[in-house]
């Protein structure tokens, strides 16, 4: 016998070999959360997929401000009453790493910053510029210094008034604990991709790793930029599609917590990061000023970043 038939007999049922291409899309966390993967069973296919977005569903329901009832709305509920909170596990976890991103980006990013971005949304809704003595009322509400991490994942809010926002965050965190879902479930040739919050773990059977588009400006147009990737996570940042146009200038959806304004400057930022939480809050983060002494920490991290200017 051919002594390379069991080698062929083993290629030919090697399950990569086998396995077909499944693509999943499910509206959460106020975006299109979409998984492409590939199996080699329909049904556990299927079976992994609804898992994932439960996971998704799960933490929406833990992390959204929209939702009065979510761990982070009650935890605001308490802010100034001098009550410590104890939270769960996934709070905990997205809150200290928060926590660390502010300090290092000197409070460009910042979860604290809720009351100025509920404002900066009812001016988008409106199309009106905020008034400045809302803006004024509601920066004194920010800075991650108000927020105190006591033992036993207790959690105290120092100041009234001060809500949380982890909406430049918890959609990073939600692609990592999805991709962690279908790990478990054996599937190690994933993208999952949260409204251009990307994780991919292994290539596609055959190719170099998951085909990425980002959007770019190219003189002054959007353009995109294509790269492959494989066991790595990228976020997207910018003015794109969330921006007020008052007075000849753009304001960002995303603000300095520091000065209370939204963004001016047009620029979109991709970071490619080891997880998704890192990529997409750094994402967030380097979209404000957040000086250049962060970028020797990032490369420690393995983080990278680029800039594309309009
Ligand atoms: P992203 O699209 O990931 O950049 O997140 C933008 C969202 O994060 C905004 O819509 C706000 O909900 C929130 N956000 C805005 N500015 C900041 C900031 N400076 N730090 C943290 N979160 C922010
Ligand atoms: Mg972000």
């Amino acid at each position: 016998m051919n002594s390379c038939f069991p080698i062929l007999l083993l290629l030919l049922f090697h399950p990569t070999l086998r396995a077909q291409r499944f693509e999943y899309v499910e509206p959460h966390m106020g975006t299109e959360f979409r998984i492409v993967f590939y199996a080699s069973d329909e049904a556990d296919a299927n079976a992994a997929a609804a898992v994932a977005f439960q996971r998704i569903d799960e933490l929406e329901h833990i992390f959204s401000d929209y939702i009065g009832e979510s761990e982070v709305s009650r935890l605001s509920a308490t802010a100034g009453t001098g009550q410590k909170v104890a939270v769960g596990d996934d709070l905990w976890k997205v809150l200290t790493f928060s926590q660390k991103v502010a300090k290092k980006s000197k409070g460009a990013f910042d979860v604290t910053a809720g009351a100025l971005t509920k404002r900066w949304r009812q001016a988008f809704r409106q199309k009106k510029f905020p008034q400045a003595q809302d803006l004024e009322s509601a920066k004194k509400t920010a800075g991650f210094k108000k927020v105190k991490l006591h033992k036993n994942h207790q959690v105290e809010l120092l100041k009234t008034g001060t809500q949380l926002d982890f909406g430049g965050v918890a959609k990073g965190y939600a692609v990592d604990e999805a991709m962690n879902v279908l790990k478990k479930n054996g599937i190690s040739a994933a993208m999952i991709d949260g409204g251009g919050d990307i994780a991919v773990s292994d290539a596609p059977p055959g190719e170099p790793g998951w085909a990425i588009e980002c959007s770019v400006y190219k003189a002054g147009e959007l353009d995109t930029r294509m790269f492959f990737l494989r066991n790595r996570a990228v976020a997207t940042s910018g003015d794109t599609y969330r921006y007020l146009e008052w007075e000849g200038k753009r304001y960002s959806h995303i603000i300095d917590p520091r000065t209370g304004m939204g963004v001016t400057s047009r620029q979109i930022v991709t970071v490619v990061a080891p997880t998704c939480m890192q990529a997409d809050a750094w994402a967030t983060a380097l979209s404000v000023e957040a000086g250049t002494g962060v970028f020797r920490h990032l490369k420690k991290k393995g983080i990278e970043v680029s800039f594309s200017r309009y």
